[in-house]
């Protein structure tokens, strides 16, 4: 058997992990600012997370959610705690598609309605309500079209306004858009959103899949605005690695016995997965390294010669490449050993692990340097 080729894969193989640092296979060092897709979020192969994991796989790794799992009450104990939502209930899955699924789901079950308010460039995942919401329509199958589903530009408060009504049941944002090329809603609109999705009786799903667990400087990137969102969609970060996502639900939503349902969601290997991450951050003050590396990074890349264009908050930051770059995100893999994400067209995304140093982010930034020259404006 071959394997379905839906992948346009780079000439790498990564074969082992270590902090910030990716080997392939034959012994090459990488700097990897890319995290896997921003999963890595304390690091590839922390000692504390794949000890807790390997006693763990010693004990049990799954069983069902029909059984009772104390693993999984802790968890959302110490997520509450860490993430300052320590009132919302936690629904465990594995995936962000999954979590927007069920967020989505949640929406319409409370509310009784169908239609949704969703974003241009917006990106939920694959599954069918998370893709019917992703404003892409090349990866929409006819068999994904058949939601209500309105798309309304980004901070545009008059467009949406003019799409919602009492017949939505939810409006889904990123609380940064990532896969767009990073994309950053104003607080002011953030704010807007909470306050129609209140008048109209809409439920506001926060999609911090990506831009959440510390990842933007915040543990949540919407919480620079001060706002809480009905339902908050969890995946990436929440793991480092192994696949574990939850949607964080305000406690006035009820649930009924089997509302919701997954298999493998909150399986025990995964919990503690999890709660290692947790302990990590806080322990290690990730959140705070995050904001404190990705301003110093934002602030670099601004004196560079494509300046008007860096975006972002904490560590995860974009900025469009100039035509005459085109080529740099390869270069930084060939010619420097760095990895880094990307948007199309031409958007360079760096997603690395919340615990990248000064010294990794300056490797980086002197390759910037080579890179533009002659070029860079001095
Ligand atoms: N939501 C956002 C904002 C994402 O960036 C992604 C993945 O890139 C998803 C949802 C989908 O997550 P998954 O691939 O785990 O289903």
């Amino acid at each position: 058997m071959k394997l379905f080729e839906v992948y346009s894969l780079l000439p790498f193989e990564p074969v082992k992990g270590e902090g910030s640092w990716i080997w392939d296979s034959t012994e090459n060092k990488y700097l990897d600012l890319y995290g896997g897709h921003a999963v890595i979020s304390i690091g590839h192969q922390h000692r504390y997370q794949v000890q807790a994991m390997k006693e763990q796989l010693d004990k049990l790794t799954f069983y069902s959610n029909s059984v009772q799992n104390h693993l999984q009450e802790q968890l959302a104990e110490k997520l509450g705690k860490v993430s300052g939502y320590d009132t919302y209930n936690l629904f465990l899955v594995s995936s962000g598609a999954e979590a927007n699924e069920n967020a989505l789901k949640l929406a319409s079950f409370v509310t009784g309605r169908k239609k949704v308010i969703a974003f241009k460039k917006s990106f939920h995942g694959r599954t069918s309500g998370a893709v019917a919401v992703t404003d892409n329509p090349k990866i929409n199958s006819p068999f994904n079209t058949g939601h209500e589903v309105v798309f309304v530009p980004l901070n545009d408060s008059a467009a949406f306004d003019a799409a919602i009504d009492n017949q939505t049941a939810a409006v889904i944002i990123e609380g940064i858009q990532g896969v767009a090329g990073i994309h950053v809603p104003s607080n002011t609109f953030l704010q807007h959103l909470e306050k129609k999705c209140k008048e109209n009786g809409a439920l506001l799903i926060l999609d911090e899949v990506q831009s959440g667990y510390g990842r933007s400087g915040k543990f949540f990137a919407h919480q620079y605005a001060d706002i809480h969102p009905d339902a908050i969609t969890i995946a990436k970060g929440m793991g480092n690695g192994f696949p574990i996502g939850g949607v964080l639900i305000n406690p006035d939503y009820k649930p009924f016995a089997g509302m919701l349902g997954t298999t493998f969601g909150g399986s025990h290997l995964a919990c503690v997965a999890a709660l290692a991450v947790l302990e990590v951050i806080e322990r290690q003050n990730l959140i705070l390294n995050a904001q404190t590396i990705g301003s110093y990074l934002i602030e670099q890349l601004k004196t560079m010669n494509f300046s008007p264009s860096v975006r972002g908050s904490g560590l995860m930051i974009g900025f469009d490449v100039p035509e005459d770059l085109k080529n740099l995100r390869n270069d930084l893999i060939s010619k420097h050993n760095i990895m880094t994400g990307e948007a199309k067209p031409n958007v360079i995304r760096l997603l690395p692990s919340l615990a990248l140093s000064k010294q990794e982010a300056d490797i980086f930034l002197q390759a910037m340097i080579q890179q533009l020259n002659p070029v860079a404006v001095a």
